[in-house]
């Protein structure tokens, strides 16, 4: 048993295992985190996202009055649930930015505000968005530029978002503006609550290569919000963002069992397309391939585990997270891509006579370089690596 996987937990993974079989929203399976594509798949998806909630699956480390389990709430729960999900090439619930926004309200917010949003998330009637990232701040986000300059007892701000996830169909913004630009870059920036409703708020999806829009530019035309709206002090967005990013720390894990399933799929791909007139799979250049990737996949399942051991003894290290987010976004692209390799000319066929698996592999092709992107890009995970981990110059 892996990363202190008790008896008891594996029971608990049996019974996650059947609630996902059973509650799992009837949506066709697509690479990677995505958008609803339409309002009847938005309607199921928060339906799943309040059931993983009151099951206690989703949001079991907020505080009992919360309705999450408090000091009995384990990291390995959350590692499980995530896994399950993708074992079962289930969706991840659209809470992504709520659970985010969870923790900075539960950490830093008021009374109000956590009355105000708290119970909606887990009830998946509140949707939120992330407006982090802009058209000149991902990779080095403390530039960004939005303003939110002080009007009235609250706010006016003005700026534009990209890369905004489900901003479309959310309901409140999590946002990061410019309060304070006569200070160090980091110290000036504070964390807002916004309406997406708001006058002056413009959500313009963006339709990728993969064919759907999961996220959207935001532009934010001096929109009026008062002072309730600001999460903590002024000045403490930076500290803020990076507390509640710091509770997501799970998500790795299931991705070392997606890119597992993913292998599996690759066997039995290579095992019904052919190559010089044979199964793929008879070729010994194949089957040395997805041997290779198969032990790349278990050697990220291993240094996944091997960092979680360490987070539960609190000695993690600066680099486990880096390390594994970038060999498991490169591993996907690499999968992906040989698997399209072994379709040949049918890899081209999207629809209908000819297409392998549903598209499947074309889907994951064109996604996986997202995931290359979203959450620290590869080339900053080699920096932090090269720079924190090893102590090379910058
Ligand atoms: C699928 C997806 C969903 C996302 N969802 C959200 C969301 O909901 N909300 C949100 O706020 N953001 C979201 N993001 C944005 C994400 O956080 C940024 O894309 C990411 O931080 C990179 O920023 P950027 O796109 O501005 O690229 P840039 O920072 O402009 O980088 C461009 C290129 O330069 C390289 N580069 C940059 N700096 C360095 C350096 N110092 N050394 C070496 N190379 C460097 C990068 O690696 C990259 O190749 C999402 C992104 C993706 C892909």
């Amino acid at each position: 048993m892996k990363y202190g996987m008790t008896t008891e937990l594996e029971e608990f993974r049996t019974e996650v295992r059947d609630f996902v079989t059973r509650h799992a929203p009837d949506i066709a399976p697509k690479a990677g985190v995505r958008s609803a594509e339409n309002a009847a798949e938005l309607a199921l998806l928060k339906e799943w996202t309040r059931a993983l909630f009151a099951a206690g699956y989703v949001g079991g480390s907020w505080p009992r009055e919360f309705g999450g389990n408090g000091d009995s709430h384990r990291l390995e729960q959350d590692i499980i649930v995530g896994e399950e999900i993708s074992r079962r090439r289930a969706p991840a619930p659209i809470q992504g930015a709520g659970n985010l926004v969870a923790h900075a309200i539960i950490d830093h917010g008021t009374d109000e505000q956590k009355n105000k949003y708290l119970k909606g998330i887990r009830t998946g009637e509140v949707m939120f968005c992330q407006l982090f990232s802009e058209p000149g701040a991902g990779s080095d986000l403390a530039s960004l530029r939005t303003r939110a300059t002080r009007d009235d007892g609250g706010f006016r701000i003005t700026g534009q978002k990209v890369w905004t996830t489900n901003g479309q169909w959310a309901d409140y913004g999590y946002l990061l503006a410019r309060t304070d630009p006569d200070v160090p870059k980091h110290k000036g920036i504070s964390a807002f609550l916004i309406d997406m409703r708001s006058p002056g708020v413009d959500v313009r999806p963006l339709r990728e290569m993969t064919g759907t829009a999961d996220f959207n530019e935001v532009f934010l035309d001096d929109v009026a919000v008062g002072a309730d709206a600001l999460i903590g002090q002024a000045g403490a967005g930076w500290m803020i963002a990076n507390s509640s990013l710091a509770h997501e720390r799970s998500g790795v894990a299931n991705n070392a069992v997606r890119l597992r399933r993913n292998v599996a799929a690759l066997i039995e791909l290579a095992g019904t397309v052919h190559r010089h007139g044979r199964p793929a799979i008879e070729d010994a250049v194949v089957v040395d391939r997805i041997g290779e990737l198969s032990a790349s996949v278990e050697a990220l399942s291993a240094l996944v585990y091997a960092g979680l051991t360490r987070v539960s003894r609190n000695d993690s290290r600066v680099i486990d997270a880096p390390m594994s987010k970038l060999m498991f976004s490169e591993l996907g692209v690499e999968i992906a891509s040989f698997a399209l390799e072994l379709c040949a000319e049918s890899g081209v066929v999207v629809a209908g006579d000819g297409c392998v698996d549903h598209g499947r592999w074309q889907d994951e092709f064109l996604y996986a370089r997202a995931y290359t992107i979203a959450g620290g890009s590869s080339e900053i995970m080699r920096n932090i690596i090269a720079e924190r981990g090893l102590g090379l110059p910058r």
